[in-house]
Formats: C-alpha cells, sequence, structure tokens
C-alpha cells in the first residue's frame, strides 16, 4: 500500500514537495491545502491534483470557478501524513488540526524546534523520526551545513566549524520581500541562528555561524572553515567528497564560477523549477592545511529541503531503512554526486 500523502501549503515549498511524491514508487499524493483560488491552483487542477481548502473560503473558490475537493480537515482525514510548508508560525496553529485527526505530521524549518519530537535530515540521522508523530525538516541552510558538517565529522571528527551565510534578501517569487541595494546583517550581534538550528540535527557539534543577507534571489552561499581531528589533504577530502551522497562538485574550469551559473547548470540538467537538491561545492575553493579546511557551497534555498521532506515521510511511515529510502529519492529526483 502507497503512503498516503497530503501537502498544507502549496507555496514555494509545498509545491516542489508534492511534485516530488507523485515522483515517488511507494507514496500517493491525496491531495493538496491551499487557501488561495490562484494560477497555482488552476494549474494544480490542469495536472489532476486534488484541492482542499478552508470551509471559510469557499465562496471565492466558487467565484474563481474553480472546482475543489473538499475542506483541509477531509484531506487531514485521508492522509497517513501530512507535510505542512505553510509559513512560519502557520504549522503551529495547524499541528493542532493533525493532533485532533490523529495524523503524522512533517513541519518545516520555519516551525520552532519545541514544537516537534524531532528534526531531521536524512543523511545524519533518518532513524530519529522513526515512531515520532510530529517532525521537522529543517531549513535550507541548517539542512545544508548539517549535511557537509555530518560528512567533515564522521570522516574526519570536527573539533569546531565557522561559517559564515550569504543568505538570499527573497525568493525569486517573492513581491513584497527583500533588499534591493544593500547588505544587510542577520544578526549584526553574533552568531547567527543557524548553528544553534545545525545543533538541532548534530547534538554535540562545535559550530559557530555568522550571516548577512544579499540582493539575490536564486542561492545562498557558505563559506566554511572547519578544524578537523584527524588530518586530511585536499585531494583525501575532494576524493571523499566525490563519493557523499547529495553533494555535487562543480568546477570554475568548466566556467562555474558563480551562484548564476549554478542556476543556469539547473536549466541544463532539465530540472523542473530549476531544482537543485545538492550542496553545490566549487572544487577550486576547497583548501586543507592538514587541520583547518576551507570550503564554499551554494545552496538552493527552494529545493535542497525537497529530498530530505521525501525520506521524513519513509521515516514516520514505513519500515524502509536510511540507504533504501535515499536511493529511491535520488533515483526517481535525479539527484548526482561528485563532479558534475
Ligand atoms: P510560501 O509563502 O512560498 O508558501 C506558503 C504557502 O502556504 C502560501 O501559498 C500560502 O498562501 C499558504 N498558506 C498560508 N496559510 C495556509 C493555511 N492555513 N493552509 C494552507 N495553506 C496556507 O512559503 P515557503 O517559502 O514555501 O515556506 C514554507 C515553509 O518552508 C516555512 O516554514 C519556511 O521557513 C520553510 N522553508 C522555506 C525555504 C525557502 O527558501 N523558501 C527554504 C526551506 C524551508
Amino acid at each position: 500500500m502507497p503512503i498516503k500523502v497530503g501537502v498544507v501549503g502549496y507555496g514555494t515549498i509545498g509545491a516542489r514537495i508534492a511534485d516530488a511524491v507523485m515522483k515517488q514508487p511507494d507514496m500517493e499524493l491525496i491531495g493538496i491545502a491551499k487557501t488561495t483560488p490562484d494560477y497555482k491552483a488552476k494549474t494544480a487542477v490542469s495536472r489532476g491534483i486534488k484541492i482542499f481548502i478552508p470551509e471559510n473560503s469557499i465562496e471565492s473558490w466558487k467565484k474563481a470557478g474553480i472546482k475543489v475537493d473538499g475542506v483541509v480537515e477531509d484531506l487531514v482525514r485521508e492522509a497517513d501524513v501530512i507535510v505542512d510548508a505553510t509559513p512560519k508560525g502557520v504549522g503551529k496553529a495547524n499541528s493542532e488540526i493533525y493532533k485532533k485527526e490523529g495524523r503524522i505530521a512533517i513541519f518545516q524549518g520555519g516551525e520552532k524546534k519545541d514544537l516537534v519530537e524531532a528534526t531531521v535530515v536524512a543523511q545524519v540521522n533518518y532513524n530519529e523520526a522513526r515512531g515520532k508523530r510530529m517532525i521537522r525538516v529543517p531549513s535550507c541552510n541548517t539542512t545544508a551545513l548539517s549535511r557537509i558538517s555530518w560528512f567533515l565529522e564522521r570522516e574526519y571528527g570536527v573539533e569546531r566549524i565557522i561559517a559564515t551565510i550569504a543568505r538570499r534578501a527573497a525568493d525569486p517569487a517573492d513581491k513584497k520581500e527583500g533588499i534591493i541595494d544593500n547588505i544587510e546583517f542577520d544578526p549584526i550581534k553574533p552568531p547567527s541562528h543557524h548553528g544553534e538550528d545545525v545543533r538541532t540535527v548534530l547534538k554535540n557539534l562545535n559550530i559557530f555561524t555568522t550571516a548577512i543577507k544579499i540582493p539575490t534571489t536564486h542561492a545562498h552561499l557558505h563559506l566554511i572553515n572547519a578544524k578537523l581531528r584527524k588530518k586530511a589533504s585536499r585531494e583525501e577530502i575532494i576524493d571523499a567528497l566525490s563519493e557523499e551522497r547529495r553533494i555535487m562538485l562543480v568546477s570554475s574550469e568548466d566556467g562555474i564560477t558563480t551562484t548564476a551559473d549554478v542556476f543556469e547548470l539547473s536549466r541544463h540538467l532539465g530540472r523542473p523549477m530549476n531544482n537543485i537538491y545538492e550542496n553545490v561545492i566549487w572544487i577550486e575553493s576547497i583548501h586543507s592545511d592538514g587541520e583547518w579546511v576551507y570550503l564554499a557551497q551554494a545552496v538552493h534555498q527552494e529545493a535542497i529541503v525537497v529530498p530530505e521532506n521525501i525520506d521524513a515521510i519513509r521515516a514516520v511511515a514505513s519500515t524502509l531503512d536510511a540507504e533504501s529510502s535515499m536511493n529511491t529519492t535520488d533515483r526517481t529526483l535525479g539527484i548526482v554526486k561528485g563532479r558534475i
């Protein structure tokens, strides 16, 4: 029996998760919950996706002439697992509906860690989600930092990580948010919240993060310095990273020198919605003095959490082990490993 999945919130993240669910052989998308009868609702209907709405919005959907399949509570009752991808804070309010209906729920990084029983990045702590009713997939920055920190910790042992995060100011589709010609401290008094959030996944990691917001929309950029317990040369690190799941190694020799090139690469790879699910690390940026390692990685904030949500669904609603789940997710989404 496929896992029945409902997606609540059909925005930047929710729409991508719904798409990814439809590609899984062991999952069925029951439908999406949406508040606004807009073009995204129309395209979803044209693709055969069922739409569930808040009861008090029936009139606006009738007026827009969009056929709906029920109210949000119907979707929650029909699904085995709800993935909540609503804006920050809304998930907490929705959690009461999921609890009332006795459903398992997966929340996103905008929700506070206290709302859930575990925060999960598949490569690191898939098994922590087992048997839980409410879990969270962390934010895009935390997901990317957790993946690379876990790699360094597992392979070499980490004494200390110091990371600088240049954050995209808004998503490409945002109309109301964002800085235009400015660089904003995020916050000016260190550390940024990201290090603490990484510790919801990697509990004992000694990580310190600072962040600034920059006027760009298509990616974050992380500059990472890690002090390792075991000495490792640059070549050793590149070899090991080439074998690491969900890490894409790119090179300036191929003309990939900026985050704009990474965005363009996603188009050439034929990725839906320009999705880049991998941490994109520049080979040339990797530097080691034997003790401290430095590297730079780009993070496509709109897509990196998508495979994590798919694995989180299996972790809470199936008996499949982490490796098998990630193998299926990576195959169905076309996720690459190593040098592109
Ligand atoms: P978004 O604003 O693009 O999408 C949220 C959608 O939910 C909107 O379409 C909104 O109309 C809808 N919505 C609001 N209230 C609702 C309700 N009660 N029922 C159903 N739908 C409702 O937001 P997003 O960027 O997709 O973020 C969603 C979550 O994912 C947040 O927790 C965010 O922190 C997290 N996240 C965002 C990014 C990113 O870069 N955009 C990356 C990783 C994680």
